[in-house]
C-alpha cells in the first residue's frame, strides 16, 4: 500500500509539473474551444458498470469516458498521469464512493472536478472476509498485505438490481442538473435501461427458483449481492478483493464442501489469470466454467460489442447450470 502511495505521489508531482509548464508557457498548447469546434461535454467514470449506465443515460448528448480500461483488474487499479489529464477536462467524475474506490477521491481533490459518489445512495453488504485464513498466516497473509487494508464492504454493488436502479436514478438526476436542456432525453434513456434491467431481474427470480443445488463454487468472492437476492450460496477460493492462493485450512474446507454438496463445476472469472482455480480444478476433478463478476469487460468482449446486460444474461445461464435449475 505504501508503495502505491509513493507511486501516486510521484504521479501527482509529474502532473503538477506538467501543469506549471503549460500555464507558464502562455497556454499555447491548449486548444481553445473556438479552435476545436467546441470541446464535447465530458463525464468521466471509474469502472465499467458505472460507465455503461452513464453512457446509456447520456445517449448522444454528452461524451462519457472511463478510467479503468477494458481488461484491467478493478481491484488493483492504480491511477496514471493520463487519468488526471482526462479528469481536468471533465464536467463531473462518477465513482462508486470513498469506501470502495478511495483513490477516486484523491484524484477528484487533485483535479478539482465535481465528484459524484454513488455509495451514498446504496445499501452495501459486508463481504465475507476469510479472517480465519489470515490469522493462520501463509501465502494468503502476504498477498493481503500487498493489497493493503480494505473496508469490508462488498465492492461488487452492480450485481444488485436494487443498487443499479438507485445508481441509474441518481446519475440521471445529476446529469439533468448539469444539463437541464437534455433532462427529458436522460429520463427517457434511463427508463428504457431500467425496463431492460427489470426484465432481467424477473428472469433471474424465475430461473433461479426451485433449483437442485443451493451452492456453487467460485474463484473470486464477487456474487454476494446475487446470492442474497436469489437465495443461493457461493463458496470462493479467494476473498472479495484479492486472489490469494488458498492455504491448507481453506483447501480442507473446500474439499469438505465439494463432497457435501456434490459440486462438479468451478466457476472462474474470465478476466483473471486463474492460476489457483485451474490448479484446484485439476486436483479436485472439477470442470471449469466462466462466470463474469462484470466489474470490467475483456478487450475481446468489448470488440465483439458485448455489454453489461449480455454478460448478466450469460451469467444466468451459467448459474442455472451450476445450481441445476429446471
Ligand atoms: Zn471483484
Amino acid at each position: 500500500m505504501k508503495k502505491k502511495w509513493l507511486l501516486f505521489g510521484s504521479v501527482f508531482f509529474m502532473v503538477l509539473l506538467f501543469t506549471v509548464i503549460v500555464v507558464s508557457s502562455g497556454q499555447k498548447n491548449i486548444p481553445r474551444d473556438g479552435e476545436t469546434g467546441g470541446r464535447p461535454e465530458l463525464i468521466v467514470t471509474t469502472i465499467y458498470p458505472v460507465y455503461y449506465f452513464t453512457k446509456e443515460i447520456a445517449g448522444d448528448k454528452i461524451s462519457v469516458e472511463r478510467l479503468i480500461r477494458p481488461g484491467e483488474n478493478i481491484h488493483s487499479f492504480t491511477p496514471t498521469p493520463g487519468n488526471m489529464v482526462t479528469l481536468t477536462k471533465a464536467k463531473m467524475f462518477i465513482s462508486l464512493g470513498s469506501t470502495i474506490e478511495p483513490w477516486a477521491n484523491k484524484l477528484a481533490n487533485a483535479t478539482n472536478v465535481k465528484l459524484l459518489q454513488l455509495d451514498r445512495v446504496l445499501t452495501l453488504r459486508k463481504s465475507a472476509v476469510h479472517h480465519h485464513d489470515e490469522e493462520e498466516g501463509g501465502d494468503g497473509h502476504e498477498e493481503h498485505d500487498e493489497h493493503g487494508h480494505h473496508s469490508e464492504n462488498d465492492p461488487h454493488i452492480w450485481l444488485s438490481f436494487e443498487n443499479n436502479r438507485k445508481m441509474i436514478e441518481v446519475i440521471t438526476r445529476e446529469l439533468s442538473t448539469l444539463y437541464p436542456q437534455y433532462a427529458k432525453n436522460f429520463e427517457e434513456n434511463a427508463a428504457s435501461l431500467l425496463v431492460r434491467l427489470y426484465k432481467l431481474d424477473d428472469l433471474y427470480s424465475r430461473t433461479l427458483h426451485g433449483c437442485g443445488k443451493k451452492m456453487i463454487l467460485v474463484g473470486h468472492d464477487a456474487f454476494g449481492y446475487l446470492e442474497e437476492a436469489y437465495h443461493f450460496r457461493t463458496e470462493s477460493i479467494a476473498g472479495a478483493y484479492e486472489n490469494a492462493a488458498p492455504n491448507a485450512a481453506r483447501i480442507a474446507r473446500l474439499t469438505d464442501l465439494i463432497k457435501e454438496h456434490d459440486l462438479r463445476i468451478l466457476f472462474y472469472e474470465p478476466l483473471d489469470a486463474n492460476k489457483n482455480a485451474k490448479q484446484l480444478a485439476e486436483d479436485m476433478n472439477l470442470t471449469l466454467e466462466p462466470l463474469y463478476a462484470i466489474g470490467n469487460l475483456s478487450s475481446s468482449d468489448e470488440k465483439e460489442g458485448k455489454d453489461f446486460i449480455d454478460l448478466l444474461q450469460f451469467d444466468l445461464t451459467q448459474l442455472k447450470k451450476g445450481l441445476e435449475c429446471q
